[in-house]
């Protein structure tokens, strides 16, 4: 009985990790992809102050930012901002650029997105969201161009998938890691 009662805690104790969703199981350690990301961000705030230096005069110069994994730590830590991210969003505005967010989130997770963004410390100066029954690619390269429209210039496009780089429209990306897909 004491042998049964043992083996069904060992039991409880273990399967939790079996059952573990494989694809959080295989993502590298959040220290990793904290590196990964300080890597991919190297000298981007650097290079905004070289930029805003050297904007001719009148330009109106904007960033551009995806959300999950890039502006927010979405997956290793739900809720906080991505630090580096944020660090270069803050020399953006404190340099005139305006922060533009461009997401694959769709326009009912408006006012979500917003208080979320917020409350990771953000201040934006637009928010783009994909139209329903539009595709992620799509919806990026319409909001860059809604971005162009209001007169912006993309100075930097910070993403952390292929759909927030295709068809252009910005001056140099900064890509954040994806792990094969398995980051949204
Ligand atoms: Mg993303």
């Amino acid at each position: 009985m004491r042998r049964l009662v043992l083996l069904a805690v060992v039991a409880l104790v273990v399967t939790p990790l079996s059952v573990a969703p494989s694809s959080s199981a295989d993502l590298p350690s959040a220290d990793r992809w904290r590196a990964d990301v300080r890597e991919a961000m190297a000298g981007s705030r650097a290079y905004l102050a070289e930029r805003a230096a050297t904007a001719a005069p009148g330009e109106r110069l904007a960033i551009n930012l995806d959300v999950d994994n890039t502006m927010l730590a979405t997956e290793y830590a739900a809720g906080e901002p991505v630090r580096p991210v944020l660090r270069l969003a803050r020399t953006a505005r404190r340099l005139g650029i305006a922060v533009l967010v461009n997401t694959a989130r769709d326009e009912s997770q408006r006012a979500r997105t917003a208080r979320n963004l917020a409350e990771a410390g953000y201040v934006i100066d637009g928010l783009c969201l994909r139209q329903r029954g539009t595709g992620a690619a799509d919806g990026k390269q319409r909001c860059r161009a809604s971005f162009a429209d209001l007169g912006y210039v993309l100075v930097a496009n910070v993403g952390n998938h292929p759909h927030d780089f295709t068809g252009g429209g910005y001056e140099r990306a900064y890509r954040l890691p994806r792990y094969g897909g398995r980051l949204s």
